[in-house]
């Protein structure tokens, strides 16, 4: 690249940026350090603002995975519009945009998933999926329309939408700074349940979009990019069996086992015991299963054909050989032929180098056809997984 194609080059980039997502994602950290590191120098981390930031992260990216993702996108369980409620003031808090928007971006990345479509592709880079499709102008987004069209019937969602600029800074920004307040330290309520949380529960839903696309198994399909990872659901609230669920998206839980850390699903076990949660979905076991058989058969199919055909090109490669082989053989009999019919005396020495050079052919002949049995001999076995077993 030469220096003027630099230049414009950071030029269009520079154009292509969105300012205030820009600013926002990039001064709230450097905000959340310097502020924390001024709380903690000048009165010390106390036990109620700790126990803020622990209560503030969980209500907040809760109401993210299971309010936004779960419920408002996915329709996985019906909620009560007390349960609605506060996921819209406390999802608000976490500044992921509104209710409408958030959902019908997700809708859109379960349809073109891994696509041109994808608001937060993978295939364009893992900091793309992960922060970028934020920092630049979007080109999918022209309306939520129809993605979000049953969003917009909800009364609770629209008042999200309309008034999200107020609510967010009222939940994720007033509310933390107030119960500080109450406990003697706003400094500390602000820097720690404010900013420093926002941050965290920021790059926690981020990797939903980058790492869980990116790292772990792929037990119920291989048809998209989302990964199953016990790793990333100690990161995402339970969401890091993320190829669980782009597989089963209206389920209500990422981690079917009780085992599997699902810290989304149990709260919503005990909302529907309260009656505030009803009719969570689950997918019927047999289905669970046919899909996980269905992907080791793919597995095994796709395994075998490769091992197939590193030997359909070793075979390939030898029977060429072989064709060389006889065609030579061939010329070295008609030459052969000739010189005793032609010139019996003065041929002499030639006819000599002609017979050893076809006794040297037909022995590289037998060698050939020797390898070709063997591969083949080979192959057949490597259809029989176990040959050992089957003549005892
Ligand atoms: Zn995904
Ligand atoms: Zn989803």
């Amino acid at each position: 690249m030469t220096q003027n194609q630099k230049a414009t080059h950071s030029e269009s980039v520079f154009k292509k940026i969105d300012w205030t997502p820009f600013l926002f994602l990039t001064l709230t950290p450097i905000t959340a350090i310097v502020l924390t590191a001024i709380y903690l120098k000048t009165e010390g981390l106390s036990l109620p603002i700790a126990g803020l930031f622990v209560v503030m992260y969980f209500l907040t990216s809760f109401s993210i995975t299971a309010g936004y993702h779960r419920f408002f996108a996915h329709k996985a369980y019906e909620a009560h519009p007390l349960l609605q409620w506060f996921y819209a003031l406390f999802g608000a808090a976490s500044f992921q945009n509104s209710i409408l928007l958030w959902a019908a971006d997700h809708r859109v990345h379960h349809r073109h998933v891994d696509q041109d479509g994808d608001p937060y592709n993978i295939r364009r880079g893992f900091f793309y999926a992960h922060i970028g499709w934020m920092l630049l102008k979007s080109d999918y987004r022209k309306s939520t329309d129809p993605y979000g069209r049953d969003l917009r019937q909800n009364p609770i969602v629209m008042f999200q939408h309309n008034h999200y600029v107020p609510v967010a800074l009222l939940m994720g920004f007033g509310l933390p700074t107030l119960i500080g307040a109450a406990f003697g330290s706003p400094l500390g309520g602000l820097a720690v349940g404010g900013f420093l949380r926002l941050t965290l529960v920021h790059h926690m839903t981020f990797f939903i979009n980058s790492l869980c696309h990116t790292l772990g198994r792929q037990p119920y399909t291989d048809t998209n990019s989302a990964k199953d990872s016990w790793l990333m659901a100690l990161f995402t609230n339970g969401e890091g069996y993320h190829n669980f669920h782009h597989y089963f998206a209206n389920d209500y839980r990422n981690g079917i086992r009780w085992y599997h850390w699902d810290p989304t699903k149990w709260p919503l076990g005990l909302f529907a015991w309260m009656g505030l949660a009803w009719d969570l979905k689950t997918t019927p076991e047999e289905k669970i299963l046919e899909a996980r058989m269905q992907m080791d058969e793919r597995r095994l199919r796709s395994q075998l054909a490769q091992r197939f055909d590193a030997f359909a090109e070793r075979l390939e490669s030898l029977k060429q050989k072989i064709q060389a082989t006889q065609t030579h053989l061939g010329e070295l009999r008609r030459e052969s032929a000739r010189l005793r019919k032609e010139m019996p005396e003065k041929g002499r020495e030639r006819l000599e180098l002609i017979r050893s050079e076809l006794k040297a052919a037909r022995r590289e002949l037998r060698s050939q056809l020797a390898q070709w049995r063997m591969q083949i001999a080979i192959l057949s076995r490597q259809g029989n997984p176990h040959p050992h077993l089957s003549h005892p």
